[in-house]
């Protein structure tokens, strides 16, 4: 059991929504952290579950050129935080093996944002590394 609301094997399809306000967060932050890599947790609205509304910047989180920058040890146990967002200093909006792992141990939905950080240069994913919509409100 992880810190994240995952239910195994739930076939249920999420219809995900994301507010523009977090989205800029997002893209702003991916901006400045360039070169390095930004990371957070997405957070939903705890009345509208498939809507996110808020990062979770993470203590001693690591900025840097590796994709270890998730210390998903030092998180407390919270049900409205849905999955992980990062920013990759190149333009591809794909995640590698590193970022499959991280996907599968935890969390439902994971964004990544890709150089030069518009809103045209993100992906989103589920566990398993589908991609997946989310309609930004
Ligand atoms: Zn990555």
């Amino acid at each position: 059991m992880g810190f994240f609301n995952k239910k195994e094997g739930d076939s249920a399809k999420t219809d995900w929504k994301i507010t523009e306000k977090c989205l800029d967060l997002i893209l702003e932050s991916a901006k400045s952290s360039y070169p390095n890599e930004f990371g957070a947790l997405l957070r939903v609205d705890t009345e509208r579950k498939d809507t996110i509304i808020e990062l979770v910047l993470l203590p001693g989180t690591i900025s840097g050129d590796s994709h270890a920058i998730f210390r998903l040890h030092m998180l407390p146990i919270d049900f409205s935080i849905v999955g992980t967002v990062h920013s990759h200093p190149s333009p591809s909006p794909y995640p590698s093996d590193a970022d499959l792992q991280l996907f599968r141990k935890q969390g439902k939905v994971h964004i990544i944002v890709a150089n030069p950080y518009t809103k045209s240069s993100w992906n989103a994913f589920d566990y398993d590394g589908n991609k997946v919509e989310i309609q930004v409100i």
